[in-house]
């Protein structure tokens, strides 16, 4: 196993310079030792990748953006999650495996990039065949990419932010936009788009990049130029998953700001505009700050809700419902 990549550590695009190998701790707040917050057949994702038995989740600790309304913030920096060596990281998706789940879906697993390298390698070793899924913030140095496509099968980014000026005061890094830009342009190139692409989840998915968005109340204009910059640059064909589900965490209050949650007439916009610029291949959700999306990381199960099966059709396009 390589793990000399941790040693002065360049993963990300915040390229910290630590020695994790020796116990630092880089802004992703991680060391050398892999942490997982949970690892379960998840139900609510997209459909072609929850499909009929679920998505394999690996959540993986800390995070290399660290947005303060982060809905995962428990695992993300709240310190939560164990410490697997690879054996014990191998059995994990075994055993997900075992549950006949459609995917392996890793979830921000980019500051564990040569673990997750290893874990795909002997996985195939084994004789996998399983998808494996890139579940990420999109915060990425595209001149990684090419290695992951080499390993993954689906990339699942999400694009935050168009507005720089709202990614900095979210994330500390103003240069969101271009990095997460770029980075798709990669995987666009290395896997193309969803394929197949089944929206009842019939048929679920093997390769391909699908794009999040997770609409941010009172900062309808940043997802409104996230479309039309996602529509210029790949057409309206690019899938897409526009979710409702933000709910103002408790650093939303302390700073004061994203501290409500968003409103039906908010996220209709945003929806209108996908419609309008002719993306038809958009999931969206039914209902703005859905509690079922929303996990307990203190809990053994933290999804309990997502069992709840939802389904909903937009006229006019091929909308079903999903979101994490
Ligand atoms: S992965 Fe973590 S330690 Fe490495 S550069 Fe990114 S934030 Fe820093």
């Amino acid at each position: 196993m390589n793990r000399s990549e941790y040693a002065s550590c360049r993963l990300c695009p915040r390229e910290c310079g630590v020695n994790r190998l020796a116990g630092r701790r880089g802004f992703c707040g991680e060391t050398a030792v892999c942490r997982i917050a949970s690892a379960e057949a998840h139900f609510g994702e997209e459909p072609p990748f929850t499909g009929r038995r679920g998505s394999g989740t690996i959540f993986f600790s800390g995070c290399s953006s660290r947005c303060f309304f982060c809905q995962n913030y428990q695992i993300s920096q709240g310190g939560i999650g164990t410490e697997l060596d690879m054996e014990e990281l191998v059995a994990a998706a075994e055993r997900l495996i075992g549950q006949g789940v459609h995917n392996l879906n890793f979830v921000t697993p980019d500051h564990f990039w040569p673990h997750i390298r290893d874990l795909a390698w002997e996985l195939r070793r084994r004789g996998h065949s399983i998808p494996l899924l890139w579940n990420s913030s999109g915060y990425h140095r595209a001149d990684r990419i090419s290695e992951y496509a080499e390993a993954v099968d689906i990339f699942l980014p999400d694009f935050k932010f168009a507005d720089s000026t709202l990614a900095h005061c979210v994330m500390g890094d103003g240069r969101y936009p271009e990095f997460a830009l770029s980075s798709l342009r990669a995987m666009v190139e290395a896997k193309g788009f969803l394929e197949p692409f089944d929206e009842t989840g019939g048929e679920t998915a093997r390769r391909g990049v699908l794009v999040r968005h997770l609409v941010l109340p009172g900062h309808i204009g940043n997802s409104i130029e996230v479309l039309r910059l996602l529509h210029r640059e790949f057409g309206s064909e690019l899938p897409l998953s526009l979710m409702s589900q933000f709910r103002p965490v408790a650093a939303c209050r302390t700073r004061g700001m994203l501290a409500r949650r968003l409103s039906l007439e908010e996220y209709r916009r945003v929806c209108d505009e996908a419609e309008r610029l002719g993306f038809d291949r958009a999931f969206i959700q039914p209902e703005p700050g859905d509690e079922a999306f929303f996990p307990d990381f203190e809990k053994e199960r933290p999804f309990e809700g997502n069992l709840r099966a939802v389904l909903g059709i937009r006229s006019g396009g091929t909308h079903g419902v999903a979101g994490s």
